[in-house]
């Protein structure tokens, strides 16, 4: 075994500006090696475009540095400090479990975060044991890949590795090591942490960074606290409307789980919805389905207003004029979400133009939907191909009047049919990471060290919109014994 913090040259090109930030915001952090680290899964395309040499990953040194033995050349190991509203009550967290390595500069002159999950306890770690099972860092690294080539951003998987020790949750485990990337692990709950116990100084620090790491054009700008929180508005905006567009129902949009890059992070009980349900929840813990598939709008703006109250003492010095500001920006937000919505919905219906109507023809689509338990991606895949006969929307005389309706309404615009249907082809996916087929895949690869069912579903996942003959086997649904489908936290 590698010796602790021994340093392992890959030729990483780290910067490490996080740990130019004020001293609260992190914890540095000594190496907690593990037994035999195994190399499961590497994401070949997504390291090339880091500047990372796939052979030297593939080595022993490679293994070493993504099971958290040693420490590549230039990075800074530290745990970041944050808190959060969990369920809407305010609490202090941090990496409990996560390590970031530093921020790769790649050849683009991106600055990415490498971030180890699962590697060890952290000042941070409250009862826990720091570590992570293999199922799930594997079911994060399918969903996080997914989310990435529907086009909806989101921090990404680089490598698994597996530990070669068990970790304990209701059974003994195997242990593994995922590491993630992301433009940045900022959250609402650095800001909330920092507001709550930082000086007004930190604040700013911090928000000075954000801006600079993320926003450009700010300089411009009179009021630049303004501007990140109207940014940071705008792109979760966006962000929750693309969820919502495929069926994502992220499950845990707590405030420490909302980044301020606008990507989708913490893949723990996450998952698709199968049949149209604004009510659908899956995690185990969302008794009162807070984070139903339908409210996930509301919640974001719920999440944006703790967002907003951090950034007040930089807003104004006056403290009613901060507040009517933060207030302005945070109401813009259910406006700008619509908007990303309704566009949305339109292309995957294959709508160019505008027409007041058009909302009233997507909600009774969706209820007609709804009323007859329709899967939500293939009903659309369905429309797509002009294959409604064997989904469960067929039949009824309110699906018959709505679709000559729709087919009228696209007669209405100048684009031709051809035109429609290509916008329906690359708005609407042949497929989502479904549950059953994910379940099917982690079973292969925990219960049998078999990871092809696992390769071949993330070959499928890794181009949605192809509509290819491979993908048909995965459009199928779930057998009833598969639901209802159960996800799970802190695993
Ligand atoms: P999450 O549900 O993944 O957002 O985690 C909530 C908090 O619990 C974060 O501060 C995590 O770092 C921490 N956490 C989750 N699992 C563990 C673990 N096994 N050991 C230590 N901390 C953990
Ligand atoms: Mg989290």
């Amino acid at each position: 075994m590698t010796k602790k913090n021994e340093t392992i040259e890959l030729g990483w090109n780290f910067d490490n500006s996080y740990a130019r930030l004020p001293e609260m915001l992190f914890e540095t952090l000594e190496l907690n090696p593990v037994q035999s680290p195994e190399l499961i899964f590497l994401n070949e395309s997504l390291a090339t475009s880091l500047g990372l040499n796939i052979q030297e990953l593939k080595s022993n040194n490679g293994v070493q540095v993504f099971a958290g033995n040693g420490i590549p050349e230039g990075a800074m190991p530290l745990a970041q400090a944050y808190a959060g509203h969990q369920f809407g009550h305010f609490t202090m967290l941090g990496d409990g479990r996560a390590m970031l390595l530093g921020e790769q500069i790649t050849p683009e002159n991106k600055r990415i975060d490498i971030q180890l999950k699962g590697s060890g306890r952290t000042p941070y770690s409250r009862g826990g044991d720091g570590r992570a099972s293999l199922g799930p860092m594997l079911r994060e690294y399918i969903m996080s890949e997914a989310m990435y080539a529907l086009g909806i951003p989101t921090n990404r998987s680089l490598a698994v590795v597996t530990t070669g020790e068990s970790v304990i949750r209701e059974t003994e485990l195997p242990g593994a090591i995922l590491t993630r990337t992301a433009s940045s692990h900022l959250r609402v709950g650095t800001f909330e942490y920092v507001s709550k116990w930082g000086t007004e100084e930190d604040l700013r620090t911090l928000a000075d960074y954000t801006l600079q790491r993320h926003f450009s054009g700010f300089e411009d700008e009179s009021n630049r606290y303004l501007f990140l929180l109207k940014e940071v508005i705008k792109r979760q905006a966006e962000l929750i409307a693309k969820w919502q567009l495929v069926g994502f129902i992220h499950g845990v949009m707590n405030t420490d789980n909302m980044t301020i890059s606008g990507e989708t992070i913490d893949y723990g009980p996450c998952a698709f919805m199968d049949t149209y349900d604004p009510k659908t929840v899956f995690s185990s813990i969302d008794m009162n389905g807070r984070y139903a598939y339908g409210n996930q709008p509301i919640i974001g703006g719920w999440n944006l207003a703790r967002f907003a109250e951090t950034l007040l003492p930089l807003l104004h010095d006056d403290q009613k004029e901060a507040v009517d500001q933060a207030q302005e920006a945070v109401t813009g937000y259910k406006k700008l979400h619509h908007n990303h919505w309704l566009a949305g919905m339109k292309a995957k219906l294959g709508i160019f133009n505008e027409e007041q109507e058009d909302e009233t023809l997507i909600g009774d689509l969706l209820s007609v939907m709804q009323k007859s338990s329709a899967d939500f991606t293939n009903t659309f895949r369905a429309l797509t191909f002009e294959k409604t006969e064997d989904t469960a929307i067929n039949g009824s005389d309110e699906f018959a009047q709505w679709y000559k309706r729709w087919q009228e309404r696209l007669s209405r615009q100048q684009e031709s049919k051809a035109a429609s249907h290509e916008l329906m082809r690359s708005s609407n996916p042949a497929i989502i990471p479904r549950n059953h087929r994910v379940e099917e895949a982690l079973d292969a690869a925990v219960e049998q060290g078999d990871y092809r069912v696992m390769e071949r579903l993330l070959n499928v996942l890794s181009d949605p919109y192809a509509h290819s003959e491979e993908q048909e086997e995965y459009t199928t649904l779930p057998e009833p014994s598969d639901r209802p489908y159960r996800t799970f936290c802190g695993t």
